[in-house]
């Protein structure tokens, strides 16, 4: 059987609060694996009293100007790495711009942990049920990383994610920033979470994203990472079926590609059949 162990402690450990990306860069240079990074501390506090992780060194990056950037101007909305989800959703046209994302967000943790939790610390855990990861594959968000060794590189949230709480990051890496192009005209979005409480993660959380050119939806909670399917192809091969026909058709090819699991939180058959709840809901607005 496993078991968790929550201290009431903290491990010992050094804190360092660098006011720079370049010192910031260069301690997980120097340090590599036995140094965390710090956002919010939300998963990372955990983790800690946990024993999951116990690295030597923390490193505070909510200090640094250049992760604290917030902007939405016609190209894109950017989303500096150690900006709080609180902060995000007072943008004003998020809702209306990225409904999907503003909703995702509303729904996230609680008042008190959104003023702490980013959105880069949500995608860095990489949990499968993280509720920024929906609304980010389906507006096809492009994830800003830097290291010493690397420089600055982009990765495309489709590739980020590799397994249960694994991505594409190197100990020395460094999210930096998040930024979404600003979607075509009448965009489409919507975000559905379903939860056991106020403050629960995801059980399932469906997301869609539909325009004139293409129909994405996302899926977290219900595979060992969250995906991104593509209908468009689907959808203007079969426009002269009836709705119903549509969305079985759909859901057929979404099915095949989700692989919830029984846990805690829920049972495989019910996961299954929430997300082709969720999803039929999402669908008939695009189809209206
Ligand atoms: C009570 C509770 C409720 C919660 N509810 C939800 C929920 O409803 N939905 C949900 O999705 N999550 C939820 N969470 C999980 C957590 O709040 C989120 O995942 C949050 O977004 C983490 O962000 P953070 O800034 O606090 O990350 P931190 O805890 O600071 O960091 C998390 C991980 O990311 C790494 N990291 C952080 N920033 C960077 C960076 N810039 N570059 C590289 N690595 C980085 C850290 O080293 C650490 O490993 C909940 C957690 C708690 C405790």
């Amino acid at each position: 059987m496993n078991t968790t162990i929550s201290y009431t402690t903290l491990p010992e450990f050094e804190f360092v609060s660098p006011n720079t990306l370049k010192e910031t860069l260069s301690l997980l240079n120097i340090h590599q694996s036995n140094a965390v990074v710090l956002a919010g501390g939300t998963d990372l506090l955990p983790e800690l009293r946990h024993r999951i992780k116990q690295p030597k060194l923390i490193i505070d990056v909510k200090n640094i100007p250049e992760l604290n950037e917030l902007n939405l101007n016609d190209k894109f909305l950017t989303i500096g790495a150690a900006v709080p989800v609180t902060k995000v959703l007072t943008l004003p046209k998020l809702d209306s711009l990225f409904t999907a994302l503003y909703q995702s967000l509303q729904n996230f943790c609680d008042e008190i942990l959104r003023n702490r939790a980013t959105i880069a610390g949500n995608i860095a855990t990489s949990s499968p049920a993280a509720d920024s990861a929906g609304p980010l594959l389906v507006f096809d968000a492009i994830i800003e990383i830097q290291s010493i060794k690397k420089g600055k590189c982009t990765v495309k949230i489709e590739d980020f994610f590799k397994g249960v709480k694994q991505n594409c990051l190197e100990p020395d890496e460094l999210i930096t920033k998040i930024r979404l192009p600003i979607p075509e005209e009448e965009t489409k979005s919507a975000y559905l979470k379903m939860k056991r409480g106020v403050e629960d993660i995801a059980l399932v959380g469906v997301t869609g994203a539909s325009n004139r050119t293409k129909t994405l939806f996302a899926y977290t909670a219900v595979a060992s990472t969250p995906i991104l399917i593509d209908v468009s192809a689907i959808l203007s091969k079969n426009r002269n079926q009836t709705k119903e026909d549509l969305f079985q058709i759909i859901w057929k090819q979404i099915q095949a590609k989700i692989q919830p699991i029984s846990d805690v939180r829920s049972g495989k058959d019910y996961r299954f059949h929430i997300a082709e709840i969720y999803t039929r809901i999402i669908l008939r607005e695009f189809l209206k």
